[in-house]
């Protein structure tokens, strides 16, 4: 007992030592102006409007100011233009302009003021309708036009920036006759409008669900002590639109119709909202491919990504969902055998709410890994401290924090990324630990600020954002991650060394400005860390006593558990993707929409029954933003799988900085200022290969004929 209260001060200690003393311990961003002077880069903490007013003006200020250099790009003299004139011009106004959106986007996510919420996002819709608009300029596209009818001797990126550029204002419709462009760009508007608005409902989405403590038997004691949860007597309040509640039950619930109840309120979020946005959303997107020239949605959206084609992701899944049926039925045979036994029904079927019981519950008699019993390993402080370790060593790098003169929340920590070689500052990042009213609901980056060359030939050095959602500490306890917690964080993180180690010189290309189909591929490669041994024993330790690390027993049944669980796993992830891919797929013209009626079907058939009446589709966020580009997380997997065999050949394994390097500077420098072909076979050192991918599925060699060509051969 007395150990345990020691070693959770010095937890919560060293995490006051991190983040509350920032005038008086830590170095300034100011401290390294000299070196990045010297480097001929420029450092940059955001200046942040306080107030919604200021938020409002600075989206206003932005758009006067990109007004006024499309101005110059389109007043030019045709006879003149230069590619500084035009696709630079471009380049620099469009990313001025991002600035500012990228800004608000945070403020929009993470501000504690409802207010400021509120006009972050009122500001983000009218930047991003003049976003839309920027592309059907006229007068710019004369001029961009005028320059590569001279075709000009352009190579690498330059040659890249003005071939996309024109490829881009052909997406958007400037080679249509008038009439006809105008349409496409007030769908656009239209569509960028609705995109806002199914976002909002998504994060508005209450799924509060009260159970009494008999219906929540098997639900860990930890999760029902949370603060907010009991709410009465014998009632305890789970939101189904919190995902640790949600899944944290999901899990554990012993009692079918408990979670059922919480699913069944899960998976109907924003039903009232959503059906009817995402059905103008599927008509207005079929209706712009329709007029550009496009087959489908599918196609409009995969032409500048690795898959090209529809057809192609479409092939490329299908060919994965029935690779993996053999694997994917006897996993869902041994479930059914254990809800028969439960239910004493012995045709009882597996529905969606039951997957991650059942999974859970394999996992704990067969491969005994209580995922709760695991949090005390994954202390929060430590486990950011490992995992800075691991990448400062195997990517060359050195964080360290620094005061930061503006806190959007007291707990925010602002680091410093430097070269560990050269002391060259590349970048700053942000990390916002716990959630609140009205933030971002999961994890992820945002970029703040890009890389890029700027005029004066200096180098914009990043600065970006992690946004977390980690169980907040409790009066005895430090914040406890779960495993999955620890995996996403690598990930995230992963986005973050993406963006900051950039040299790309062109905004466009900068980062993760990378095709949408391959920026996982990075990220997903480094959740492989949190499965290996040697990496897990450098920083997790139980907190109440550090000397016990995870057994090696327990991390081998962890990763006996993942592939036992691959084709649940992936056919999860192969129906999604069908799911999208099917509300984007070719579509009469004017012919209704019912995105629930197109995609309850697909989630049984890939993957487990549905509840009538449920809307999974309306809660799935990634329908703005990945829409018909969900495959490419499959797509990305197979990359990632590939790319982590150079680490796991190479003599240090997953802490090899030869590795890191050739990954920093061949992946993450050139970002998309070339293809990313390139960049992936330069690391690789060879061609692609799915091997690793299918193999790390649990595909037999004598399956692999079956299986499907990768995206290595699709591609070229
Ligand atoms: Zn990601």
């Amino acid at each position: 007992m007395k150990s345990s209260y020691l070693s959770t001060f010095s937890v919560l200690f060293s995490l006051a030592l991190l983040s509350g003393l920032d005038a008086a311990d830590l170095k300034s961003v100011d401290d390294f102006r000299a070196a990045a002077a010297k480097a001929n880069a420029v450092l940059t903490i955001p200046d942040w409007p306080q107030t919604p007013e200021a938020v409002d003006a600075l989206v206003k200020d932005a758009i006067a100011k990109a007004n006024a250099a499309l101005d110059e790009v389109g007043k030019q003299d045709l006879g003149k233009v230069s590619l500084k004139s035009t696709v630079i011009a471009l380049d620099d106004l469009g990313y001025d302009a991002n600035q500012a959106a990228n800004k608000v986007a945070v403020i929009k996510e993470s501000n504690k003021d409802a207010a400021m919420r509120t006009a972050a996002e009122n500001a983000l819709k009218v930047f991003q309708d003049w976003a839309v608009s920027i592309d059907y300029r006229e007068d710019v596209y004369k001029a961009v036009k005028a320059f590569a009818d001279t075709k000009p001797k352009l190579s690498g990126e330059d040659e890249k920036l003005l071939s996309e550029t024109m490829r881009d204002y052909r997406r958007a419709g400037l080679a249509l006759p008038p009439e006809k462009k105008k349409e496409v760009e007030q769908l656009r508007k239209d569509l960028a409008k609705l995109g806002t608005d199914f976002d909002s409902n998504i994060v508005n989405a209450k799924g509060p669900v009260v159970f009494s403590k008999a219906e929540l038997e098997g639900v860990p004691e930890d999760f029902l002590a949370q603060p907010g949860l009991k709410t009465g007597d014998d009632a305890y309040t789970v939101l189904a639109n919190v995902t640790w509640q949600f899944v944290t039950v999901e899990e554990n619930a012993k009692s079918e119709a408990t979670r059922k109840k919480l699913y069944v309120v899960h998976d109907s979020l924003a039903k009232e909202t959503n059906a009817t946005v995402l059905n103008q959303m599927l008509a207005l997107r079929n209706k712009i491919a329709l007029r550009l020239g496009y087959k489908s949605w599918d196609d409009y959206q995969t032409e500048p990504r690795m898959a090209r084609t529809g057809a192609k992701a479409k092939e490329y899944i299908d060919n994965l969902v029935t690779g993996i049926q053999p694997k994917f039925s006897a996993e869902v045979a041994e479930m059914q055998k254990m809800n028969a036994a439960d239910t004493k029904y012995p045709n009882a079927r597996i529905g969606t709410w039951d997957w991650r019981y059942y999974q859970n519950q394999i996992n704990e008699q067969k491969f005994t890994v209580d995922k709760e019993a695991l949090r005390v390993f994954f202390p929060m402080q430590k486990v950011l401290e490992g995992m800075f370790a691991i990448y400062q060593n195997i990517f060359g790098l050195k964080f360290e924090q620094v005061a930061a003169p503006y806190k959007w929340v007291d707990d925010l920590q602002l680091y410093l990324v430097s070269d560990a070689v050269s002391g060259e500052p590349l970048g700053l990042f942000y990390l916002d630990l716990f959630p609140r009213e009205g933030k971002f609901n999961h994890f992820a980056e945002f970029e703040i600020i890009g890389g890029k060359t700027l005029a004066d030939g200096k180098y914009q050095r990043p600065t970006v954002t992690l946004l977390c959602n980690f169980p907040p500490p409790s009066a005895d306890k430090p914040s406890l991650l779960s495993h999955s917690d620890v995996e996403t964080l690598f990930h995230e993180f992963g986005h973050a060394l993406h963006s900051i180690v950039t040299r790309g010189k062109y905004g466009r290309f900068a980062g993760t400005h990378v095709p949408t189909d391959f920026v996982e591929a990075p990220s997903q490669m480094l959740q492989n860390w949190v499965w290996n041994k040697k990496v897990l024993d450098t920083f997790a330790a139980d907190y109440r006593d550090p000397s016990k690390k995870i057994p090696a027993e327990i991390i081998k049944k962890m990763n006996d558990a993942k592939l036992a669980n691959a084709g649940v796993y992936y056919r999860r992830q192969f129906a999604f993707a069908s799911l999208d891919l099917a509300m984007h797929d070719q579509h009469p013209e004017g012919a209704a929409y019912d995105c629930v009626a197109i995609t309850n079907p697909i989630l049984e058939k890939v993957f487990l029954p549905v509840e009538p009446g449920t809307t999974f589709v309306t809660y799935f966020g990634h329908m703005n933003g990945y829409d018909a580009g969900y495959y490419g997380y499959a797509w990305a997997d197979a990359i990632a799988a590939d790319m982590a065999t150079v680490f796991e050949k190479a003599r240090e394994g997953y802490f090899d900085k030869q590795a890191g390097l050739r990954l920093r500077h061949e992946v993450y420098e050139p970002g998309d200022s070339r293809d990313v072909n390139v960049s992936i076979e330069k690391f690789l050192g060879r061609k692609q290969s799915v091997d690793a991918f299918l193999k790390n599925i649990g595909i037999s060699a004598s399956d692999k004929k079956k299986a499907p060509a990768g995206p290595s051969q699709e591609s070229r």
